[in-house]
């Protein structure tokens, strides 16, 4: 992706125009007028052009605010599986500039993960560049820089056990991430670091911390952002995303993906995040308009004139049960049907 700011990319022009006819979107029956790859109109559509008639609910594509890509590689899975957008949170720095190779699927990215010198994951998984070690503070400025030019959409830091960022140096990192307007994403995962996390002015924890939670961390973190990826860990996790949740902090869906191995919207990330306690339609919010708000997706997450035509139908309703995404009957991406070429024709 190009670092722009706010992503409203461009869409392959070259898409015919039609109209979708017979869905159910949210409560309601609604017919999608859809060109070049977006929505042109919902409700009062062209009666002129082709219909698509269809039976079933209508829910925006997914966006998977936590994958690593660079690790395991599913573009068209995830296409296939309902997802449109995805946050890759832990890359070398050279994916950066290469997300435009994902076809359809739009790929924002944190690049490598702040880290202190031999810290977190630069021992572990992410030997070959998914961390970028620092020690000083000019370090941490030429770090968020440096990501920031190549495109950077949001920064991540770690703060995990083993080696770690002083709290001074990663405050230094926040600091500079929101002077280029970026946010700040924190592997953090027992409860020391989830707190020290909101302290040093961390936007969004990557993980629901697996240790439970005190009550000073959930307070900290009631007016940020958590991402799921229950599935990804298990632990406390499940009971920390329930009390953080509760306190008011926004849910934002993601699933490890590459640390998992489902590529699509997971069934078992949504059965985890009902175990948690969150409504249907907090899950559905959380799958698509609040990491769209979050990451500045402009287009994605909603089911309105100008956005893509980004779509999953299902047989059920989802607001019923929100595992039905992980089913698609159909899934449309820029207009572009994902898992038939054609739906039927009147
Ligand atoms: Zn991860």
């Amino acid at each position: 992706m190009p670092p722009t700011s706010s992503a409203d990319e461009a869409v392959d022009r070259s898409r015919t125009e039609f109209v979708i006819v017979g869905a159910v979107i949210g409560n309601s029956l609604a017919s999608v007028e859809i060109r070049n790859g977006r929505i042109t109109a919902v409700g009062d559509v062209d009666p002129n052009l082709p219909h698509h008639s269809v039976s079933g609910w209508l829910t925006p594509a997914a966006i998977d605010a936590h994958v690593h890509l660079h690790y395991r590689k599913a573009t068209s899975a995830m296409l296939r599986g309902g997802v449109a957008a995805a946050l890759d949170l832990g890359a070398p720095i050279s994916t950066l500039s290469n997300h435009r190779s994902a076809r359809e699927l739009l790929i924002v990215g944190s690049g490598p993960i702040i880290t202190a010198a031999a810290g977190y994951p630069t021992q572990s998984w992410g030997r070959d560049g998914y961390g970028l070690e620092i020690e000083t503070p000019d370090d941490a400025d030429q770090a968020v820089d440096t990501l920031a030019a190549r495109g950077a959409r949001v920064i991540k830091i770690a703060l995990a056990h083993g080696p770690r960022l002083s709290p001074a140096l990663a405050r230094q990192v926040v600091q500079r991430a929101h002077h280029h307007g970026l946010l700040v994403f924190a592997h953090a995962l027992s409860d020391a670091d989830a707190k020290e996390a909101a302290d040093v002015g961390a936007d969004v924890l990557a993980h629901t911390p697996t240790e439970p939670l005190t009550k000073p961390t959930i307070a900290a973190w009631s007016d940020r952002y958590v991402v799921s990826t229950l599935t990804a860990f298990g632990g406390s996790a499940g009971a920390n995303l329930t009390k953080l949740h509760a306190a008011g902090a926004d849910v934002v869906y993601g699933t490890d993906f590459g640390n998992t191995t489902r590529a699509g919207v997971s069934r078992a990330e949504i059965e985890q995040l009902k175990g948690a306690g969150l409504t249907s339609k907090a899950i559905l919010t959380a799958m698509t308009a609040t990491p769209a708000d979050l990451l500045k997706l402009n287009g994605f997450g909603r089911i309105t004139a100008g956005a893509r035509a980004s779509f999953i139908l299902t047989a059920t309703d989802p607001l019923a049960d929100p595992s039905a995404l992980a089913e698609p009957s159909q899934v449309w991406i820029n207009g572009k049907a994902q898992l038939h070429g054609a739906v039927t024709s009147p």
